[in-house]
């Protein structure tokens, strides 16, 4: 099963990775510390993953307007 990359803040999909679970590997090749694991790793109900990232638009616009950056959802 593929891991779900989403933005967290426009829930665009940007993209699926081969990896069948989340494993040490997978978080040292994206250098995620467990924190981070827990804060942007979604468990979804059928056991797929969902990984919370930012897509390079909203990247753009949270450097435009880092003051956003407080805001969870601030693109709906
Ligand atoms: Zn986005």
């Amino acid at each position: 099963m593929p891991i779900h990359y989403k933005c967290r803040h426009c829930e665009t999909e940007i993209g699926q990775l081969p990896f069948d679970s989340i494993d040490e590997q997978f978080l040292t090749k994206h250098e995620i510390t467990p924190e981070e694991q827990h804060e942007y790793i979604v468990n979804g109900a059928e056991g797929e993953y969902t990984v919370q990232c930012i897509c390079e638009e909203c990247q753009n616009s949270l450097q435009k307007f880092p003051n956003y950056y407080a805001l969870k959802k601030w693109i709906q």
